[in-house]
């Protein structure tokens, strides 16, 4: 498609929901142009050599298993296997180290799973089993009410097949798994704390304590769907994912083009018709225009008043970011030499989050505004599952904090002044170092080079990122579900005619399930 030519869509994002909806579309025959304001695709699935040459890191994005997943992977596999996607399979998937330096963690084999719990808790032993064996009567009900659109037709089918399959008791505790806070869940089910623990950790990677509302979900799917499906990351870095969907899209005669910053949104007979770039170029869309985009990025900035009513811009102003995120990447002679045993060595993701009671109170911190005294660290250890993304022998080391103040007024130790994140993100990232290295001691000599990203960081990384939010939107639950922006647009329009919204600030939210950009597509062009 030349670039003087009408495109059907124009989606602004190559994130990879943006690129989902264009493939989807470009597949059934739409004319799209996919513009991206950076050098490459992929917006928070992107993988660089951050630290040393040799040493891959994906950025941000580093667990695959939401896309492998995904209705979209489904639909499109061949064709993205056919551009070289492959996923790497982990048998042992996530763990927790406690503060006694045991552990807890999920394998792919249920027995030495279960055998873990058993040495805590006899009683939790059997409770996982249940649960596991419930999970998987109830997981299609599940992955079908977050893979339609909210509210739909589909949604309510799925909610009728529901009451048929599972009676009114099963639809009532999935309602209640939707509203409880990870705490009364877990506790309803299990007596053991590190099991407990191990389970909420997931909690916090979607901005939920464990006393928020809401917040059992993501601990009980990440936990039920690691222990019966496992997890994958991308083979050579999560990138797979973006050069297989770019390579697609452009084989079905869809373009991209980078380093193409928008600049705005216009409209011809009250329809958005085209957009802007902040070089003056102009390009135009006979249907849609898609912006995979947090809509605080599209209204009042790429398209504003008159054409977005007052009351609509006033829910986008309240869209809340969820609290931070600092990622650290560290190239590493060896792996960490974990106290709780070597075998934590072979763990996709090792969680420093022992106990419910550091968890809110990091939260609190955080929300405070606080750089807390003890992060929360989620440590990816992507060359223990794919040595390809190192040099021979050599390791990196993926660091998630969560959760951190976008702006930071003091400090939980009080050590650290309040400054701006550029100032003192090195000295937070030392603390970071030393939690890790209580866990793992050594580990410091073992740094070959680290790179330190703050919440501010990712925000520039990813204009997506507001605050370094790495949900693109607080998932509490008054942004969730129909209210996901805002109430009533939860099915990708905006009040602007032909403007539609898709990625992580719309249902179903974060994560690199496919989701918004997959569903959209469908609506534009069933
Ligand atoms: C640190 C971190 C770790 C994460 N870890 C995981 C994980 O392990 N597993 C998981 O499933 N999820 C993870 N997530 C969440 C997941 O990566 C994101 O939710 C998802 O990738 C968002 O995709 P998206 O399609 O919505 O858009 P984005 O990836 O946010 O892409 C949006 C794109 O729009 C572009 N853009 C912005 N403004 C403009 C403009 N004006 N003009 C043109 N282009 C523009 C941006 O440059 C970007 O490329 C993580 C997120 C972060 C930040």
């Amino acid at each position: 498609m030349g670039a003087e030519t009408t495109a059907d869509v124009i989606v602004i994002g190559a994130g990879h929901n943006g690129l989902a909806a264009a493939v989807e579309l470009a597949s059934k025959g739409w004319k799209v142009r996919v513009i991206e304001a950076k050098s490459s695709a992929g917006g928070a699935v992107s993988t660089q050599e951050l630290t040393l040459p040799g040493f891959k890191h994906d950025v941000c994005a580093m667990n695959l298993s939401s896309f492998a997943g995904s209705a979209f992977y489904q639909r499109h596999k061949a064709a993205l296997e056919r551009h070289g996607l492959a996923f790497v399979p982990a048998q042992h998937c996530f763990a927790s180290i406690f503060r006694d330096h045991s552990y807890l963690g999920v394998s792919t084999d249920v027995e030495t799973t279960v055998a873990r719990i058993r040495s805590v808790s006899e009683k939790d032993a059997i409770a996982w089993q249940a649960m596991l064996e419930d999970f998987q009567r109830k997981a299609p009900h599940l992955f079908s009410v977050l893979g339609s659109p909210m509210p739909s037709t589909a949604l309510a089918k799925s909610v009728w097949r529901s009451w048929r399959e599972l009676g009114k008791d099963g639809v009532a505790e999935l309602l209640q798994l939707l509203l409880a806070t990870p705490r009364d869940f877990l506790d309803r089910h299990f007596e053991s704390d590190s099991l407990k623990a191990m389970m909420a950790a997931w909690g916090l990677h979607v901005d939920f304590t464990p006393d928020t509302a809401g917040g059992a979900l993501f601990p009980y799917l990440e936990s039920m769907a690691n222990q019966a499906f496992g997890m994958v990351i991308g083979q050579g870095g999560a990138d797979t994912i973006i050069h297989a969907m770019v390579g697609v899209l452009q084989e079905l005669g869809g373009e991209l083009l980078l380093n193409a910053p928008v600049k705005s949104i216009e409209q011809d007979k009250g329809r958005a018709s085209s957009v802007v770039l902040e070089d003056g170029r102009r390009f135009t869309a006979a249907k849609a225009v898609i912006a995979n985009l947090n809509p605080q990025l599209v209204f009042g900035r790429l398209v504003a008043a008159p054409a977005v009513p007052t009351a609509y811009q006033k829910k986008v102003d309240a869209f809340r970011p969820g609290l931070g995120t600092m990622m650290i990447h560290l190239a590493l002679d060896e792996l960490p030499d974990w106290k709780a045993g070597p075998e934590l060595q072979a763990f996709s993701y090792v969680h420093l989050a022992p106990d419910l009671a550091m968890m809110s109170k990091v939260y609190a911190e955080a929300a405070a505004g606080l750089l807390p005294a003890e992060p929360v660290l989620v440590v990816g250890q992507g060359t223990a599952l794919d040595p390809s993304r190192a040099p021979a022998g050599k390791h990196t080391l993926w660091v998630q904090v969560r959760v951190l103040p976008a702006l930071i007024k003091g400090d939980a130790l009080a050590t650290i002044p309040a400054a701006e994140w550029s100032e003192v993100k090195e000295a937070y990232a030392e603390r970071v170092i030393d939690v890790l290295a209580h866990y793992a001691p050594g580990v410091r000599s073992k740094i070959l080079a680290m790179h330190v990203m703050s919440p501010q960081d990712l925000e520039h990384f990813n204009a997506n990122l507001i605050g370094g939010d790495n949900l693109s939107g607080s998932h509490h639950l008054d942004q969730n579900f129909f209210f996901r922006p805002v109430a009533g647009y939860s099915k990708y329009k905006t009040p602007v005619k032909g403007l539609y919204l898709c990625g992580a600030s719309t249902w179903p939210g974060a994560g690199t399930g496919a989701g918004s950009g997959y569903m959209l597509a469908n609506l534009l062009a069933k």
